[in-house]
């Protein structure tokens, strides 16, 4: 079992396509060293949610392997797999139930003290006592809005709950306000620490909080190292 795993990701010379004939990822590789934090960035295309996808094995590689502490994700059980990385998707889905329900999604045997202390750790809990129903409120029902940036941050106490050795963020492009902005930035950093991140990353100021930028085109990494070198 992989309980405790330390978080070393590496994509080991994977070649990888969609099975249309087309190679995605020709031969990449790249080592993530435990409780290191790399933005992903690149053009549109270049592969960026695929190497997420590949991580998350909605689809694995056609050739190479990706590993998690040396061990081939393909020989993991889906539970240690699912325990081990979490992704947090572009839209940071709710679904439907309450505030409560979304975040205990991370861990479904959590206590109501856990799902708050989890709300708290991101900045979420102001926000969901506010609501109607607290966090008894069905956030799909009229009264129950929940914005975007506050979406964002339900999925994050989500995340910090599940308490992940590698979380993958594939981050959103909608643009938010400065003061979600600046929320969301908060709560990322109390996300990443003491766990390995692969964030694909569109604002600048997420690339800051990162150890590691790696540059992608075409499949390939073009640039790699610190946000301030690049
Ligand atoms: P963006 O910045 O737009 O999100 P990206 O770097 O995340 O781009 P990917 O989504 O990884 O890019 O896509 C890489 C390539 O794979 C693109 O050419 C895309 O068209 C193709 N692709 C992605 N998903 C599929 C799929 N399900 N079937 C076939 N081709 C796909
Ligand atoms: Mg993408």
């Amino acid at each position: 079992s992989l309980h405790g795993a330390t978080g070393h990701l590496l994509f080991d010379n994977v070649t990888f396509g969609y099975g249309n004939g087309r190679t995605i990822l020709p031969e990449f590789t790249l080592d993530i060293s435990d409780g290191q934090t790399v933005a992903v960035v690149g053009t549109t295309g270049a592969g960026k949610s695929t190497l997420a996808k590949l991580v998350s094995r909605f689809y694995d590689p056609s050739s190479g392997r990706v590993t998690l502490d040396g061990v081939d994700l393909r020989d993991l059980a889906p539970e240690d797999l699912r325990r081990a990385i979490v992704m947090v998707t572009q839209e940071a889905y709710l679904f439907s139930g309450t505030v409560a329900d979304n975040i205990a999604l991370g861990k479904p045997d959590a206590t109501m003290e856990e799902i708050v202390a989890a709300a708290k750790a991101v900045g979420a809990h102001t926000f969901i006592e506010q609501l109607p129903d607290g966090y008894a409120t069905d956030v799909n029902k009229r009264g129950g809005r929940v914005s975007a940036g506050q979406r964002q941050l339900v999925s994050f106490a989500r995340a910090f709950l599940a308490d992940p050795a590698v979380l993958i963020l594939d981050e959103a492009t909608a643009s938010l306000d400065i003061p979600s902005e600046r929320m969301i930035q908060d709560a990322l950093q109390t996300l990443l620490a003491d766990r390995t991140a692969i964030i694909i990353a569109h604002r600048l100021s997420t690339v800051e909080i990162a150890d590691r930028v790696i540059v992608m085109e075409h499949g390939r990494v073009i640039e790699d190292g610190t946000p301030e070198q690049l």
